[in-house]
């Protein structure tokens, strides 16, 4: 398998420190608002990568953090009653909808207000090593210090983004950051043997990702967005503190999602929060759609492209109701699909292996899709298309589960054979507002001859 990695920028063998073991670590949200649709593009991705990962046979062991000490929840403390509050309530939110969205739980979620010892240990070992300094309002890094500055990002150190990190006129490098901030009136604080305060921003990554990862592991993910200074200064401080190098082997960045062509943001007034789309789409559309474009590239939403995607979804939705219907029913046909099925399959896995090339890969599910539609499958192909796309919903979850669970299944035939005594007798005011019903139901009837076959139509 390859992948891309920001590191090197290139697209490399992956090749796990340990083998057959995959460790994790992806930059968690920062819990002090609705999780949105960008959220979901970059944590749906890593569960698909989670996922595709465990089904070539590697153990994954994956961690993603909560931000909850941070200046955004601290401003909306008084609001909500208490910063913990805050953390609590949008902690709760954004599991609450990666659940929907078949998001994995990784194997912890551990939040920064749980960790801070570790904090201080970090940031006591980065100043006896010589890396961190003591100015009037926090510890800060300094990266003089540390000669791989800027090997992730490749930053210019002296350009104007600089500047703005952070302004201290005293620190000693315009890029040094702060690993602790020392107590304001009104913030939350910790004692610490170099001064009560809390914890910087960046300095939370490198203590948690060692505590359930060790101080090396293979895969460190985010959006695109924290390769600077968020990523750039976690390696600075973890090299420097572990004293190990690569701190992580692959880097992997999800491209930002953008709506309408433009940035999310508060004042645009722009922001979908993900429980706003599952109100109007299967979890698995959703999916679906964020996962169609390849995750290097920006992803640009619109309403009218998630509709778009809810039919080609259907598409394969409808073959995975026809799969369980013949093998629920024995109901085969005399076509053999066998060899296009199987090939079209390692077409999938061999685009997925290739840096994750979903757009290359959703056309070979399409393919599969079409043949199953398309041919009156015998039993040998018909187990085999089911074997396929239970491996497809392994990979990316976008099979919807609950297509009918067996009860409600048996409910739908008996009303068909109810109909189907009205439909012989003549009787076809009843037949015919069976069939209204169950389209209600978003159960589509065909007959075909004298047996009417039953066929999940996805509409809301
Ligand atoms: P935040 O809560 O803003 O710190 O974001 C948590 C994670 O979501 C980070 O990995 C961000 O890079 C990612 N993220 C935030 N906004 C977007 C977006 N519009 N598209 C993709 N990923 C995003
Ligand atoms: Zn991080």
């Amino acid at each position: 398998m390859k992948i891309y990695n920001t590191l090197s920028r290139k697209v490399e063998d992956f090749i796990p420190i340990e083998p057959g073991k995959v460790k994790m670590y992806v930059c968690g949200p920062t819990p002090y608002d609705r999780s949105h649709i960008g959220h979901a593009r970059t944590y749906i991705f890593f569960d698909f990568l989670r996922r595709f990962l465990e089904f070539k046979g590697y153990s994954v062991r994956y961690v993603v953090n909560l931000t909850d000490v941070d200046d955004k929840i601290i401003r909306r403390a008084d609001q909500m009653g208490g910063w913990q509050v805050v953390g609590d309530v949008y902690s709760r939110y954004f599991f609450d909808v990666l659940g929907k969205l078949r998001v994995k739980p990784p194997l912890t979620y551990p939040r920064v207000s749980n960790h801070i010892q570790e904090i201080i240990q970090l940031v006591q070992t980065l100043l006896d090593r010589g890396y961190a300094y003591r100015l009037d309002d926090g510890i800060y890094f300094d990266v003089s210090r540390f000669s791989g500055y800027g090997k992730l990002s490749k930053v210019d150190l002296n350009s104007e983004k600089i500047s703005r990190i952070e302004p201290n006129p005293n620190k000693r490098n315009p890029a040094d950051f702060a690993l602790w901030k020392f107590a304001k009136p009104g913030e939350p604080f910790w004692y610490a043997p170099f001064g009560k305060g809390r914890p910087g921003w960046h300095i939370e990554c490198s203590a948690m990702s060692s505590r359930y990862l060790g101080e090396q592991f293979d895969i460190h993910g985010g959006g695109a967005d924290l390769i600077f200074p968020h990523h750039e200064n976690e390696i600075a401080q973890s090299e420097a503190a572990f004293g190990k190098e690569p701190w992580v082997k692959y880097w992997v960045h999800v491209a930002f999602l953008t709506i309408d062509k433009t940035k999310m943001s508060k004042s645009l007034g722009n922001i979908i929060g993900i429980d706003e789309l599952l109100e109007r789409f299967e979890p698995e559309v959703v999916r679906f759609y964020l996962l169609s474009a390849h995750y290097r590239t920006q992803l640009d939403f619109t309403w009218e492209k998630m509709e778009k995607a809810r039919e080609q979804w259907a598409k394969i939705a409808k073959a995975a109701f026809s799969v369980a219907r013949r093998l629920k029913e024995n109901d085969f046909g005399t076509d053999s699909a066998v060899a296009e099925l199987e090939s079209a399959f390692s077409e999938m896995i061999s685009h997925l292996e290739n840096d994750l090339h979903t757009p290359k890969a959703y056309s070979a599910i399409n393919k599969i899709a079409d043949t199953v539609l398309s041919a009156d499958l015998d039993r040998e192909s018909t187990e085999l298309a089911s074997r396929i796309l239970s491996d497809i919903d392994r990979i990316f979850a976008i099979i919807p589960r609950n297509l009918m669970n067996d009860r409600e299944y048996s409910l739908v035939r008996l009303l068909l054979d109810v109909r189907e005594y009205f439909r012989e007798s003549g009787n076809y005011k009843m037949s015919d507002s069976i069939r209204e019903g169950l389209r209600e139901w978003g159960i589509d009837v065909q007959d075909a001859g004298k047996v009417s076959k039953v066929n999940l139509k996805f509409k809301k």
